[in-house]
């Protein structure tokens, strides 16, 4: 029976009276302890059982309340038995990390506070304006850029993008707000390289570019933009009589970690005055380690740059960073200030200074800075380096036990923590419709067996398991028992088709 709460109830427990809010609050961190005590020794995936879909499915909105108590059983029975698997050491799938406790926690203060971070003068938007300096310092932007915390990498690329799309049409003479993609007097066009996320061609299809107009510029042998085929493809669309609007670069792409050559890719857009953006959402905090800093430090020179706290920086989902070089044009493409919120010129009054909402499409903004903010405090950019490096660590010793595996191959060349390998056989070889069929089969038997959980993709045409490590709890015994479930049920799939 499910104890109900009457109204007066309902009322008074509102008021967070009588001790309650601790009492619960202290449950609430049991739960997260336990939940995170228990991730590592339970299996890496376990799907909802159908009738517990079911009952989710065919619920109808409860017309009383519950007893706090009964509803965090039901938390404990139904919902935190069934993750997805990140957090768990041995979980490779996507670009999924753990929680960092510290930023897991303060969650549950920023939502205490629950500010809107539209703008004001209050705490919460010095936390996010100083979490977003940390990222000028740490990527190489001026003091003058601006940058604002979003839901992920996709709305840092829409934002981003926005600007440059503002930018370019400015130039042509055509202010876009106004007149928005109707009548265009050019036609604005898009690059990126073979491996760029598809979160780009989502965005600029959103801004009314559309996909017609994003082009796709040849790769080299390990996947990395080429400079010279860039100049020549935005080379031929000015001859052309169109408008380069951006450049888009991978610092790490997400199916094999490759970092584009940035600063050639800067000398190409400086050349054509084409902003360029840099895609580092996974790979950007890499910048701190001795092993990629010199691949990264070119950030420095893009227009803007998407980072997201919510992957390799272990800041719970969502948390997205985009920074913006020239802020007078980010302004520019998105303030709209309704008189009752155009603020009074005084940075220090009730207003604060100028308002993040003036600088992006959202106007109730959560307080998403505290997590970043708490996290890189409690570790500081040399724990981050040191968990950083440790992923990087774990891949070299999993792309090391991949290379000697028979049977199987590895996509060459590795990059920052990502590894694609696949079952291939001798007696496969050149059959890749096999070859699919088998390593689909292989996948989907390791994330059903809970043992380990890697993801699947697809490069060039061919089929690959793909592992990211972003996880300073997984260590080389983790990799040896993935190994081994690797081998079973390669094993297996092979006796069994
Ligand atoms: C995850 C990712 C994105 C998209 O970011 P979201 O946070 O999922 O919106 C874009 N690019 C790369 C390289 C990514 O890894």
């Amino acid at each position: 029976m499910q104890e109900l709460l009457e109204p007066e109830a309902v009322m008074a427990s509102f008021a967070w009276m009588r001790g309650e809010v601790r009492r619960i609050g202290h449950r609430m961190v049991d739960l997260v302890a336990e939940y995170l005590e228990q991730l590592p020794e339970g299996p890496t995936f376990r799907p909802v059982p159908e009738e517990e879909t079911e009952r989710f499915l065919s619920s109808v909105p409860p017309m009383s309340g519950m007893s706090v108590d009964q509803l965090l059983d039901e938390f404990a029975r139904d919902i935190a038995r069934y993750p997805f698997g990140n957090g768990h050491p041995r979980f490779f799938g996507w670009v999924n990390s753990p929680p960092a406790p510290i930023a897991a926690l303060s969650e549950m203060l920023a939502a205490a506070m629950n500010p809107s971070v539209a703008g004001g003068n209050h705490a919460a938007v010095y936390v996010e304006r100083a979490s977003v300096n940390w990222f000028k310092t740490i990527l190489g932007f001026p003091p003058t850029a601006m940058g604002l915390l979003v839901s992920g990498g996709s709305m840092a690329a829409v934002t981003a993008l926005a600007v440059a799309r503002h930018t370019a049409a400015n130039r042509a003479g055509w202010s876009v707000r106004q007149r928005g993609m109707q009548d265009a007097p050019t036609r604005l066009v898009v690059y990126k390289g073979t491996e760029g996320h598809s979160c780009h061609q989502k965005a600029i299809e959103l801004l009314g570019v559309g996909s017609d107009n994003l082009r796709i510029v040849p790769s080299d042998a390990s996947l990395r933009i080429i400079p010279e085929e860039l100049d020549r493809v935005i080379t031929n669309d000015i001859a052309a009589g169109h408008t380069p609007m951006a450049v888009i670069a991978s610092a790490g792409t997400v199916n094999t970690g490759a970092i584009d050559p940035l600063g050639a890719i800067a000398d190409v857009c400086a050349k054509h005055r084409v902003w360029f953006h840099v895609d580092g959402a996974y790979g950007a905090p890499a910048i701190l380690t001795d092993e990629y800093n010199a691949a990264l430090t070119e950030i420095a020179r893009a227009d803007s740059v998407a980072v997201d706290p919510h992957k390799w920086l272990y800041v719970p989902v969502e948390a997205g960073l985009v920074l913006v070089k020239d802020a007078a044009a980010m302004r520019d493409c998105f303030s709209l200030v309704p008189p009752y919120l155009r603020t009074d010129g005084n940075a220090y009054g009730v207003q604060g200074p100028p308002w993040f909402s003036e600088y992006g499409v959202q106007q109730t903004r959560g307080f998403r800075a505290l997590k970043v903010w708490m996290a890189v405090k409690y570790f500081g950019l040399d724990g981050y380096r040191a968990l950083i490096e440790h992923d990087l660590a774990m891949a070299r010793y999993l792309a090391d036990r991949i290379r000697v595996l028979p049977s199987f191959e590895i996509r060459e060349p590795t990059s920052l923590s990502i590894v694609c390998f696949r079952y291939a056989p001798a007696r496969y070889e050149g059959n890749e419709e096999t070859l699919t069929r088998v390593n689909r089969a292989i996948v989907t038997a390791l994330q059903l067996g809970g043992e380990s959980f890697v993801s699947h993709t697809v490069i060039e045409e061919r089929f690959w398991l793909r592992a990211c490590i972003v996880n300073p709890l997984t260590s080389e015994s983790d990799i040896d028992r993935f190994i081994a479930a690797l081998a079973a049920t390669a094993d297996q799939a092979s006796v069994s088709r």
